[in-house]
């Protein structure tokens, strides 16, 4: 699990800039469902070792009034779901009304909130911070999030507390090649004597609930585990075909007592944890609907997360041919960043094509797992080397040596050599594809990872 981090502030106080420098993205997913507010946005941070998952509240401003009231409360909802606070103000125009309107409603939360003064470049820090200890909410941190100061010293403070319950934030320290591999045999086992954790995944209204009733309809429920916050999961372990399951319910069908309380317990937070938490995602899609921004927006996610991937393309009954067709179509084009995996036409409802979901599920963690050793992948990438040979550059050939396994879910192959950051994007793909062609992997993302040096 990673903890989330959630950017308040008043608008223009540097919430985004911050968020962009975490993330090193611009292209974060934007919580614009409807029923939720629309400037809200989530990504996975990695920053100086540490990684988690950090909200951009958007603005607030602690005094609204009639329908912002409404729009304030939904982004007051990632307060709740956040393991720690970020309070950003603004040092050079000193404090206002709004920062203190949101300071009372911070206090009466039972959170670790931090005031981390922004932009106290070539200004004097110490003295245009001072006021904000006014707020009541204990030390100022201050920072230049545009220039990136001061931000590893606030985020070392604000996630020490942590640390503890959340032992995953810590970015695993890279090792040498061979302690790498060995590594990653020890990481292969430790998978594999664990049940497979299935996320069940994708917009309100898609039908995630129906098929997760569908799926513990026709198998043995082992036991349920309610889980304690409303952000969390509910984890349901059981079994098919002789393996161990682990269902991570994202519908809270469990607690749901009608359709309308779909949109309520959905939750980007909670469907992100849901995500890195899991060995495979299923993907769920109304076929009526067809693909929007927001399956986009995820499946991006999921692809950034490495997780292995089913889509269940739902709905499927009472569709004509042409339009069947029509839809298929648009799939294909659309999902092409996705090829590696398989689509599934079902209808949760009826339960039309429900039973082969899990053969793919299957398919695709036996793929993300399947051991693979240092000389078996330097042959193929030989191979690859002999079929089409990376271009020369400057003069001089890029060479690649050899290949180790880096780790597993998904599969990581290093590679070694000389001036591979000289490889263009086009031969890294055709590598990709080389390596799973001939490894028969479907179902999950392979990373490659280029290393200077032998
Ligand atoms: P948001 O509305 O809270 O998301 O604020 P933005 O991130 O959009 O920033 C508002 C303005 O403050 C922009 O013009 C930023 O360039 C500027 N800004 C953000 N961080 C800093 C900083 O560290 N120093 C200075 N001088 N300006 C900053
Ligand atoms: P969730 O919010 O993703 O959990 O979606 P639900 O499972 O609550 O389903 C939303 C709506 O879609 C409900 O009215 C379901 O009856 C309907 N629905 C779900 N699966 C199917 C399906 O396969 N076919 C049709 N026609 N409707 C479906």
């Amino acid at each position: 699990m990673l903890p989330v981090v959630a950017l308040v502030g008043r608008p223009n106080v540097g919430k985004s800039t911050l968020f962009n420098r975490l993330t090193r993205t611009r292209d974060a997913l934007v919580a614009d469902f409807p029923g939720l507010t629309r400037d809200r946005k989530y990504g996975t941070a990695k920053y100086e070792g540490l990684q988690f998952i950090v909200v951009d509240t958007g603005g607030i401003s602690g005094d609204e009034q009639g329908i912002d009231v409404v729009m304030a409360e939904q982004s007051l909802l990632a307060i709740i779901e956040a393991d720690v606070v970020l309070f950003l103000v603004d040092a050079r125009t000193g404090m206002t009304a709004a920062d203190q309107g949101i300071a009372e409603h911070l206090r009466k939360q039972e959170k670790p909130v931090y005031v981390v003064a922004n932009k106290v470049d070539g200004i004097d820090g110490d003295s245009e911070s001072a006021d904000f200890f006014a707020l009541g909410l204990g030390d100022v941190n201050q920072i230049a999030a545009a220039h990136g100061r001061g931000v590893t010293q606030l985020l070392q403070s604000a996630l020490a507390p942590i640390a503890e319950q959340f032992p995953d934030m810590h970015i695993p320290e890279e090792s040498d090649e061979e302690l790498q591999e060995i590594d990653a045999d020890e990481q292969l086992a430790n998978l594999q004597a664990l049940p497979i954790k299935l996320a069940i995944v994708g917009k309100p209204n898609v039908g995630k609930s129906t098929l997760t009733n569908r799926i513990l309809g026709e198998e043995r429920v082992v036991v349920y585990d309610e889980p304690g916050t409303t952000r969390d999961s509910i984890f349901i372990p059981m079994e098919r075909d002789g393996r161990e399951y682990i269902l991570i319910d994202t519908a809270g069908v469990r607690r749901r007592r009608n359709i309308s309380e779909a949109i309520e317990k959905f939750s980007i937070v909670k469907t992100l944890q849901a995500i890195e938490e899991s060995n495979v995602v299923l993907f769920v899609v109304d076929a009526q609907e067809g693909i929007t921004d927001q399956d986009l927006s995820l499946l991006g996610f999921i692809l950034n997360a490495g997780r292995s991937l089913v889509v269940a393309v739902n709905k499927w009954d009472g569709l004509n041919k042409d339009v069947k067709e029509e839809i298929k179509r648009e799939l294909d084009r659309r999902l092409g960043f996705i090829d590696f995996a398989r689509l599934h036409f079902i209808s949760a409802l009826h339960g039309t094509g429900v039973g082969h979901l899990f053969e793919s599920v299957q398919e695709a963690y036996a793929s993300a797992t399947k051991r693979v050793n240092t000389s078996m992948l330097t042959r193929i990438m030989d191979m690859a080397q002999e079929d089409h040979q990376p271009p020369v550059v400057r003069g001089r050939r890029v060479k690649m040596k050899y290949a180790h396994a880096g780790g597993y879910n998904p599969p990581l192959i290093v590679i070694h050599g000389n001036q591979l950051k000289d490889l263009p994007d086009s031969y890294k793909r055709y590598l990709m594809n080389y390596f799973r062609k001939s490894l028969k992997v479907m179902g999950t993302p392979i990373k490659i990872e280029f290393r200077e040096g032998a």
